[in-house]
């Protein structure tokens, strides 16, 4: 089958044929028909420290996926050929503390497709039926953007959204997602900030009721005189931006919630007791998807019709283009981008 390969300890990706896998025992057979590409593909084809520290080629990339079932392995129950199909990326272990309290979504021993082991951006994938969700109508299209859409589902509702007033702090696909989320969920106000127009007018498309250019406005002072002086009851912060985590914290109110997604290159200091202690500031640290929760959460607001991410994908390749799927992503100027496959 045709797949994207990191073959090599060297930066780039190669585009190649591979074996196809089979379904094992417990296992499902997919036959992919969209991806999303993501910044760890990135991260992977850049070959970066983190990348040389974490895989071991070669492996096929790829995580954020949909397609149709094709075989089912021995054993395998509640799951047909013929049925269209999503899956959490993360295979944790199902025994650590995490795992039994309910938490896989930080298992110590989680491997990730596309990572740990070979992932989407290929013909096939099998998967462990525990990790596959049925689609129920959901195009695949949108089906291989749940991974991403999950984080920002993830960020959004496990803060109180009714009512409430919304910060979306970094306007990249996840925080556009986070936007018609916290719309779909009753946010009386969502203000969206970023540096980068095009993403500013998605995340405007996406529902925003205020966007503001953190290059020219002045985040901290808009947001308080929209909010009567007090602050936005949740900030959502998803760019790692040094500043921008700042702003996160100085726009939240008094007793208000900033959820953390995006990733800061390194350290960045934090002034505690005025930033966080002394305003009673939750902080919560998103990682992946609640499993399996968010994926309940969010197969509903998308069957209801509460929310259409599509606006979200801005670019379209074949598998053959992932180089120019990455190029797309490096412009700083797209939304999501998927690949077409079969
Ligand atoms: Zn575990």
């Amino acid at each position: 089958m045709q797949a994207v390969v990191k073959d090599k300890r060297a930066p780039g990706l190669t585009v190649t044929r591979v074996a196809k896998p089979v379904a094992g025992p417990g296992e499902v057979l997919i036959a992919v028909r969209h991806a999303g590409v993501c910044g760890t593909d990135l991260h992977i084809a850049d070959w970066d420290a983190w990348a040389q520290g974490r895989i071991h080629p070669p492996v096929v990339v790829g995580h954020e996926f949909a397609g149709e079932i094709v075989q089912v392995g021995d054993g395998v129950t509640g799951l047909s050929v013929g049925q269209s199909v999503t899956a959490e990326g993360h295979i944790v272990c199902g025994h650590c503390l995490q795992c039994r309290t309910g938490n896989g979504h930080i298992c110590k021993n989680t491997r990730i497709i596309g990572v740990d082991r070979d992932g989407a951006f290929a013909e096939f994938i099998s998967m462990p039926t525990g990790n596959v969700l049925p689609l129920q109508g959901i195009p695949t299209e949108i089906g291989a953007i749940m991974d991403p859409m999950g984080n920002a589902f993830h960020t959004v509702l496990t803060a109180e959204i009714p009512g409430s007033t919304v910060l979306v702090v970094g306007c990249g696909p996840i925080g556009c997602f986070a936007v018609g989320i916290a719309r779909a969920a009753g946010a009386a106000r969502v203000i969206a900030s970023d540096i980068n127009p095009k993403r500013l007018a998605l995340a405007a498309r996406m529902g925003a009721h205020l966007t503001l250019n953190a290059a020219s406005d002045d985040v901290v002072q808009t947001v308080a005189a929209e909010t009567g002086g007090e602050g936005a009851d949740v900030v959502c912060e998803m760019s790692g931006v040094p500043q921008a985590l700042h702003q996160a914290f100085r726009t939240a109110r008094m007793g208000g919630r900033v959820q953390l997604l995006g990733i800061p290159k390194g350290e960045v200091p934090i002034d505690f007791a005025n930033e966080i202690i002394f305003k009673g500031i939750t902080v919560y640290g998103v990682i992946g998807r609640k499993m399996y929760e968010t994926w309940h959460q969010m197969r509903r607001f998308l069957t209801a019709g509460l929310l259409d991410p599509r606006p979200v994908i801005t670019h379209r390749f074949p598998l053959a283009r992932i180089d120019d799927a990455l190029a797309a992503i490096r412009s700083g100027d797209a939304g999501k981008v998927i690949l077409e496959i079969a």
